[in-house]
């Protein structure tokens, strides 16, 4: 398995491309939305995202954003990019950007043009929103996770008006007409699309309804086997395949998505690993479970 072998996933109504090996690189990109998670390593699809979500501060999950933003910027990619951050990494990473600006420029301490990148930390509770369409809005949400630093996982929302029920059987120049006379006709509808938990400890998902009940769950599972035991796992702030499978009747998703492998499963092992710790479940569960991992 080459350590930049990228994986595509049809999953739902969404195409998943990406790459991810615990503690080396993780940059997963949802195509129709241009919405890249994290960016631990730069791909031709990352560069194509105007969104990027960065979990956490850890190098795998961040250290080709800079790269990524001159990429767009040379290749005059429109919009200019946003990095949706957790708010402890704003200072950090503005620092950065200035030191790669001035690596760039061969000088030191010139101020940075105030449009130079766009960081926008998310507290949790805030949202970052853009349009789909002419008529359809997605919000982007943060989440604090359960790792060693302070980490976000996000979810995507979708937001669509749909007509009342009670106006369904409507001729289209009666809607019409309502629409102009100002009738409230339309609800909302809201769908949690997609979850990506980043880096965490299951706690940090269990306590998150929103994880559990979106579409689709991106869930990181850095250990597969008993080489490293569940306890000592949660300590160094992941997950352990156990931990998901003690809890696999709370995940209501209709797609799961395990990210974050650990490099020690390279190879087609993780796949048998991942089978045989699921067996016994039942298939309505392990029916909805992909692996962003090579197939070698
Ligand atoms: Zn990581
Ligand atoms: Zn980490």
């Amino acid at each position: 398995m080459s350590f930049h072998e990228i994986t595509t996933l049809k999953v739902g109504r969404w195409t998943l491309t990406g790459l991810s090996i615990g503690g080396t690189h993780t940059t997963i990109v949802v195509n129709e939305l241009k919405i890249c998670f994290d960016i631990g390593v730069l791909t031709n699809e990352s560069t194509h995202c105007d969104k990027v979500l960065i979990s956490h501060g850890h190098i795998d999950h961040c250290q080709s954003y800079f790269k990524h933003y001159r990429c767009r910027k040379l290749q005059k990619m429109f919009p200019a990019p946003v990095y949706l951050i957790p708010p402890v990494m704003e200072k950090p990473m503005r620092d950065s950007a200035r030191a790669q600006f001035n690596m760039e420029k061969g000088m030191i301490n010139i101020p940075m043009p105030k449009d130079f990148i766009q960081l926008v930390p998310l507290r949790a509770g805030d949202h970052y929103a853009f349009n789909r369409c002419s008529h359809s809005v997605c919000k982007i949400y943060s989440y604090p996770m359960t790792h060693r630093i302070p980490a976000s996982g996000y979810i995507v929302v979708s937001e669509v008006p749909k007509l009342r029920e009670e106006y369904l059987d409507n001729l289209g120049h009666e809607i019409k007409e309502l629409k102009e006379s100002g009738a409230d006709i339309f609800y909302t509808k809201r769908v949690i699309e997609i979850a990506y938990t980043g880096d965490t400890t299951i706690e940090g998902v269990l306590r998150q309804p929103d994880f559990l009940n979106a579409e689709i769950l991106i869930i990181e599972c850095t250990i597969l086997d008993d080489q490293l035991d569940r306890k000592e796992t949660t300590k160094r702030g992941h997950i352990h395949i156990q931990d998901i499978v003690e809890h696999y009747n709370l995940f209501a998703n209709k797609h799961i998505v395990l990210f974050h492998l650990s490099p020690r499963y390279a190879g087609s092992i993780a796949f048998e690993l991942i089978d045989k710790a699921f067996e016994g479940l039942p298939s309505e569960f392990t029916g909805k479970v992909q692996v962003l991992w090579p197939k070698t």
